[in-house]
């Protein structure tokens, strides 16, 4: 498994700046005449390849007008078309789907299937029409990226310990030399993105390289929940996470105030304007309402957020070889349409980072992720199953006379989910209450069958002894 690392430049000076941004720009015209020419059916499906494209730009003389360095709009040709492939994929995964709409015949869709994956759908009209419907024009947007090869540039670390990478400019055998602000160097190919006055370089590394991949799992079963003043809650009880509330409260509070105090900006910069101010409208545009510092901040918060949540499930998966958890990322297809109230889109963002989080930490060290049906795991007893009332973060069964911490009882359920033999991952939730109801109605007790323990788990629960209680 790949992951993604970012390298920051420290102070780069202005020109240099300029100059990259230049070269970004140049290259951005080489991506929009890859998607122009080859964005569509004459292009990658019809199985041309970047050196073939390359060969026909070097023999017709294209490459010349973008005044760049060969080497740079050859990785850039690669790159787009990359892209392209990767769009003409997306679109196959829908035309796929028709398929299975369309027929239930299996031969007749493995013939369909087949010609689709060979790029051979041309002469099929069913196939012909479905891939224009979902095979959108794509066209190129990046006009702030340079790629650079293994091969094409190096890193050195100065007197002062400051680590520097030279890349090729515009001009033959002339680096562009980096501050970057790490002293770990980036490696394999780069992918150097222009943002808010500074270079991030993208690359990517082996999991498998990363020190926390190295750490073993534990040997427990455990189930946990989601929350929001806690990344997780585990089926032992213990929170892990703890910072991630605090954080999130800080940033919506932080955000509402600073939307407040742009608007009122806006508004007074929108005056001047009416009144022929324009001086001042453009000053307040460019000094008070721009976007670097507003990016920066962002990309902080969400970087913050992001080793809470991953040290989190570190925690977890310390102590398990299976976590039981629902499936975050299951109502979380429409990621265009997030919430506009800005509690609700960070919590909507948070939980796709810890559903991205449970996997990708699982996989690389070696625990299983067990995926259940979560429906009404927050609102019955893990003892009796009955439903019972919740109120902030306490559960209260009437019925065992008990009050639960509300995220350590949901913790359980989804643990003993597992076990369950009728309730299955996409069983209705109205059928899943129906069943709960069935059994509590027959007096009947579902015992746990996993092999962590359910009594010391219940009787932490019983006790709730955290932080966030005492609190309050
Ligand atoms: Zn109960």
């Amino acid at each position: 498994m790949k992951v993604t690392r970012i390298a920051y430049s420290a102070r780069l000076n202005a020109g240099k700046c300029a100059a990259l941004v230049e070269q970004a720009r140049r290259l951005g015209r080489v991506r929009s005449e890859v998607w122009q020419r080859y964005g569509s059916i004459n292009g990658v499906g019809a199985g041309l390849r970047d050196r073939q494209v390359r060969d026909r730009w070097l023999a017709d003389g294209t490459h010349v007008r973008f005044a760049v360095l060969a080497n740079a709009w050859k990785e850039t040709v690669r790159d787009a078309m990359a892209d392209i492939a990767a769009n003409l994929e997306a679109a196959k995964a829908d035309v796929r789907r028709a398929i299975n709409r369309r027929t239930v015949d299996p031969a007749e869709r493995r013939r369909m299937f087949t010609a689709l994956k060979a790029d051979q759908w041309v002469d099929d009209p069913f196939l012909a029409r479905q891939m224009r419907m979902h095979w959108k024009r794509g066209r190129n947007r990046r006009h702030d990226q340079i790629v650079v090869r293994a091969d094409k540039y190096h890193t050195a670390v100065d007197g002062r310990g400051r680590l520097w990478l030279a890349i090729p400019g515009l001009e033959p055998r002339k680096m562009v030399r980096i501050p970057l602000s790490t002293t770990v160097a980036p490696t394999g190919t780069l992918r150097l993105i222009l943002r808010g006055g500074r270079v991030e370089v993208h690359y990517q590394i082996d999991a498998s390289q990363m020190r926390s991949s190295q750490r073993p799992c534990g040997e427990a079963t455990i189930g946990v929940d989601k929350g929001y003043t806690e990344a997780l809650t585990d089926s032992d009880g213990q929170p892990h996470g703890e910072q991630l509330g605090d954080l999130l409260t800080r940033e919506s509070d932080r955000l509402k105030e600073r939307n407040r105090r742009r608007a009122k900006l806006r508004s007074i910069a929108n005056n001047a304007a009416l009144r022929g101010d324009y001086a001042k409208a453009h000053r307040i545009k460019a000094n008070n309402l721009g976007t670097i510092k507003r990016d920066r901040q962002a990309a902080r918060h969400r970087a913050r957020v992001r080793t809470e949540i991953f040290t989190a499930v570190h925690e977890v998966v310390d102590k398990a070889a299976t976590v039981v958890a629902e499936d975050l990322t299951q109502r979380f297809t429409g990621r265009k349409n997030l919430p506009k109230n800005i509690n609700r889109r960070l919590a909507a963002w948070t939980k796709g980072v810890t559903a991205e989080a449970l996997k990708n930490v699982s996989e690389r060290r070696g625990s299983a992720l067990v995926h259940v049906n979560a429906a009404y795991t927050s609102q019955a007893c893990h003892r009796c199953g009955r439903f019972g009332r919740r109120s902030g973060d306490r559960f209260h069964c009437t019925w065992c006379g008990v009050v639960w911490q509300a995220d350590v009882n949901a913790a359980i359920n989804i643990l003993q989910r597992a076990g369950d033999p009728d309730i299955a991952l996409h069983t209705p939730h109205q059928k899943v209450k129906q069943i709960l109801q069935d059994r509590t109605d027959r007096h009947r007790t579902r015992l746990p069958v996993q092999d962590s323990s359910p009594a010391t788990a219940g009787r932490r629960a019983d006790h709730p002894n955290r932080s966030t209680m005492s609190n309050k």
